[in-house]
């Protein structure tokens, strides 16, 4: 709740000096005509209406979800964002597709920031480069293996060292002058989890950015890995989500420096050492049993917390780039073995991780910039003294929904009149969307006021029209 309010004072204060620019240079005349062609089309479509949005509820309340659950899972099935598959997959409803769609464009902000280049691999792999780097027999029962009808073993990706490895060796004689090459993509992963657990925090099927680096030598490739790592910073603080960076183990991903982002939580199913005096910070696996003083200031100040793991970064060294001779030519004009790193980051899991971490017990409190949608509008009930007012907040919707660039496509109508505003309300709530904008009685007097509830700050406001579109003309959105 306390990260919501953060949020919001944070969106409020340096949204200021973004947005006028943002919005005069979007509607100016002198915008490419092509481009406001696009957008003045876009911008013509209707709000979309609550009670045509596919959103089933698939839990009551008070209903218990079994006993893998926790809060962000019971708030996604309540709020019909998921609906159960099979053991640790999940549909993806439509709300929860237009989140993993925000998230994804932040990171895809910061993965291009520092030189990343999008791909996408192949989910079904062949056998052969697992077999070549060991790790076909390594992953053990982790991993999803299937045969085709000619007889040869593939799996599911859980993760794509090899395939990245072998296609940047079947390049062969990149220029030194190439790299840092940084290639990512966003996709689907496969593990087949012993407790697939928590909903989207431990599945079997998941969407992970993975990104892969190769550099010409071992500074290159830790300066490469330093610049990741802030990069996960400056995310997970957009996100506005409080976390923290640990050093971790190499697993079977294998090298020989890592660290792990964490969202402090209760129900994290890692134990991290934070040190309250030098900041020294380590996943327990790391750490020699029964250690009670910082290993780096010898204090006595460390203190254990779970976490959440939400990403993970590797310095590879050539582990994989020997075994597949992922070579670039050097300035001497040789070919040399290219130094790798691979990072890391749940998408999914960051997604549910958020919403348990913000959440109340029974709301949904979004990072900002993830709510399905930002606004919502509600009408007054049908057939009530003030359902004249139905008509201005359709009004409303639309021209918010269409007139402010930052919120094209983000504006809902709450159109189920039968209800009454305070019944709608308490959905919203429940919903999280960041804005509820209620017209009711005041909205008919002669100095129109609109009924604000900031959900994230847990303000309400009385603004006018004028004064409702220049607060919502700040809302950041991605
Ligand atoms: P964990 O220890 O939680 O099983 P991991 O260390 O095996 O995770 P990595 O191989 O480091 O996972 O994968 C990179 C990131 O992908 C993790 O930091 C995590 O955020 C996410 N992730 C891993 N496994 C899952 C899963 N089963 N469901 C959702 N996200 C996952
Ligand atoms: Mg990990």
């Amino acid at each position: 709740k306390k990260h919501a309010c953060c949020g919001f004072s944070r969106l409020m204060t340096t949204k200021l000096h973004l947005t006028p620019f943002l919005r005069l240079s979007r509607r100016s005349p002198l915008a490419a005509p092509g481009l406001s062609c696009v957008s003045r089309a876009a911008s013509n479509a209707p709000p979309a209406r609550v009670s045509r949005l596919f959103q089933p509820c698939n839990l009551r309340e008070g209903q218990d979800a079994g006993d893998m659950t926790c809060r962000s899972q019971r708030l996604m099935l309540q709020g019909g964002l998921l609906h159960p598959s099979s053991p640790g997959c999940f549909h993806y409803l439509p709300g929860a597709v237009r989140s993993v769609e925000k998230l994804v464009r932040l990171v895809d902000r910061e993965m291009r920031g520092v030189g990343g280049q999008k791909l996408d691999m192949p989910a079904l792999c062949a056998a052969e480069p697992w077999k070549r780097s060991g790790r076909w027999g390594l992953m053990g029962k982790e991993m999803f293996r299937l045969r085709d009808r000619h007889g040869t073993d593939y799996c599911l990706g859980p993760t794509h060292e090899e395939a990245v490895t072998e296609l940047l060796a079947s390049q062969g004689g990149l220029s030194y002058k190439q790299l840092p090459l940084l290639l990512y993509q966003v996709t689907r992963k496969f593990r087949d989890e012993q407790k697939p657990k928590f909903g989207l925090l431990r599945g079997r099927e998941f969407y992970m950015k993975d990104m892969y680096s190769f550099d010409v030598d071992k500074d290159a490739a830790q300066h490469t890995y330093q610049s990741v790592c802030e990069a996960y910073g400056r995310l997970f603080d957009q996100l506005g989500l409080r976390w923290v960076q640990v050093q971790a183990d190499t697993g079977n991903i294998g090298g020989t420096l890592s660290h792990e982002f964490h969202l402090p939580a209760d129900i994290g199913e890692d134990r991290l050492q934070v040190c309250g005096n030098c900041g020294f910070a380590a996943n327990v696996e790391t750490l020699s049993p029964g250690r009670a003083d910082c290993p780096r200031c010898e204090s006595s100040s460390l203190v254990e917390s779970k976490g959440i793991e939400v990403g993970h970064t590797f310095y590879l060294g050539t582990k994989y780039s020997s075994v597949f001779n992922a070579t670039f030519i050097n300035a001497q004009n040789k070919p040399e073995v290219a130094e790798m790193g691979c990072f890391g980051l749940g998408v999914s899991r960051i997604l549910a991780a958020a919403i348990e971490v913000l959440s109340s017990d029974d709301a949904i409190r979004w990072p900002s910039f993830l709510a399905p949608y930002q606004v919502c509008v509600l009408p007054p009930k049908r057939g009530s003294k003030t359902g004249q007012l139905t008509s201005l907040a359709e009004e409303l919707a639309h021209s918010l929904g269409s007139g402010l660039s930052n919120l094209r496509g983000e504006v809902v109508l709450d159109d189920r009149t039968q209800m009454t505003i305070g019944k709608r309300l308490k959905d919203a709530a429940r919903l999280g969307y960041p804005y509820v904008v209620v017209v009711g009685p005041r909205a008919a007097e002669e100095l129109p006021q609109f009924e604000v509830v900031c959900q994230n700050s847990g303000e309400t406001l009385f603004l006018s029209r004028e004064a409702l579109v220049d607060m919502l003309s700040r809302v950041e959105t991605v």
